[in-house]
């Protein structure tokens, strides 16, 4: 064990028996009891209708209400889309939105440091749900949650949470189980197999999407964009993203990204259930691709023979300048032309400038990569 990993440890709190045991077992009673409920009784359409809807509903109200309209406040909801959010959220028995949304804006306010609550660098098991296993003496610290204290119906869930899992959880897939002939069924494949799998889901976004992908857009901790943990984690696989930009609305940023949240916050806009979706700015995301680009090169020309590495630093420099410069100039087009439709002014002069001041941010931009090609090999 590391002098780091040890000095860890010794912070943990003594274990929390009933999450341990929950954790550890419900897994392992979905995976030998279901299938031997199947061999014996066979499936159930019913069984598989509910299933699938609640791991929908349950799946979302973890992405877009206790993630991105609780924790980020990515975007604004009607008391109906929030009331469900938090009954949904509440099934999925992770703790209640204040709670949950408090250990969230810890994890990205000290991501894969102390304080961070499933930090990442701490490995695969930490991260998952090990960290739920310990008592945390941060957990009661609401102090970073202000604005859902003083929110009346996250408030009521708090107070009702329990109520609210056990009618979720264990009142409505019997009352449907018995309605059908099948209590035992719906309980065991609607109620814990699909809290099992949303449990995991959940728990895979502060693991797997801090371990397998790509940094497109940061280095500066351990998160990952993969559209396989996308599909893993119901739509919160692009992390990489997400932790550079937590306040957008969106987790996967192109209209393709497996993203089942951002597709139903954008539908709840059509809907007039949603409103005030937060998006980051395409000249706000390409200077962060700047940033990323910019420390590519650093990291490369520390390789260089210090003459090499100088010329090449002020060729990387002047570049990159330029296209600050250009990258400023379009953001202020941008700005104008946005205010002019709201105010319907737009002249075909502004439409002009703005096209001009995209076409030359995109040629530095251009020029600015190819550097990449042209650099000679480290010494
Ligand atoms: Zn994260
Ligand atoms: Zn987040």
């Amino acid at each position: 064990m590391t002098e780091h990993a040890a000095t860890k440890d010794r912070d943990d709190g003594p274990i929390l028996w009933s999450n341990a045991l929950f954790l550890s077992l419900s897994p392992l009673l979905a995976v030998l009891l279901i299938p031997i409920y199947l061999w014996y009784s066979g499936g159930h359409w019913a069984i598989w209708v509910t299933t699938f809807a609640m791991w929908i509903f349950t799946g979302l109200g973890i992405t877009l209400g206790y993630h991105r309209l609780f924790a980020h406040r990515s975007y604004k909801a009607s008391p109906v889309w929030r009331f469900l959010a938090l009954v949904a959220g509440a099934a999925t028995l992770q703790n209640s939105a204040i709670v949950w949304a408090a250990a969230h804006r810890r994890h990205h306010r000290h991501t894969d440091h102390h304080g961070d609550p499933y930090d990442a660098t701490r490995g695969f098991w930490w991260a998952h749900m090990k960290w739920i296993f310990h008592e945390n003496d941060q957990a009661d610290d609401l102090s970073n949650v202000p604005d859902l204290k003083a929110d009346p119906l996250v408030v009521w869930q708090q107070k009702w949470y329990w109520v609210i899992a056990l009618v979720m959880n264990l009142v409505l897939p019997l009352g449907l189980g018995l309605l059908i002939g099948r209590p035992w069924g719906m309980l065991l494949i609607a109620g814990l197999g699909r809290i099992v799998f949303t449990h995991q889901a959940t728990f895979s976004i502060n693991s797997l999407c801090h371990i397998l992908g790509t940094q497109p857009w940061s280095e500066s901790n351990t998160s990952k964009d993969s559209w396989i943990c996308a599909y893993l984690t119901f739509g919160e696989g692009y992390h990489n993203f997400h932790h550079s930009f937590p306040a957008d609305y969106r987790n996967g940023l192109r209209w393709y990204h497996f993203d089942p949240a951002k597709w139903a916050i954008w539908t709840g806009q059509r809907l007039g259930l949603t409103s005030n979706l937060k998006r980051t700015e395409a000249p706000i995301q390409w200077r962060k691709k700047l940033e990323r680009q910019t420390e590519k090169y650093e990291t490369s020309l520390s390789q260089f023979v210090p003459e090499v590495g100088a010329d090449w630093n002020h060729r990387i420099e002047s570049a990159r300048q330029l296209v600050d410069e250009h990258l400023n100039r379009w953001s202020k087009n941008l700005r104008e032309y946005q205010r002019a439709c709201r105010n319907k002014e737009v002249t075909a002069a502004l439409l002009r400038s703005l096209r001009e001041a995209r076409r030359a941010w995109r040629r530095a931009w251009k020029e600015f990569l190819a550097l990449e090609r042209a650099l000679p090999l480290p010494a």
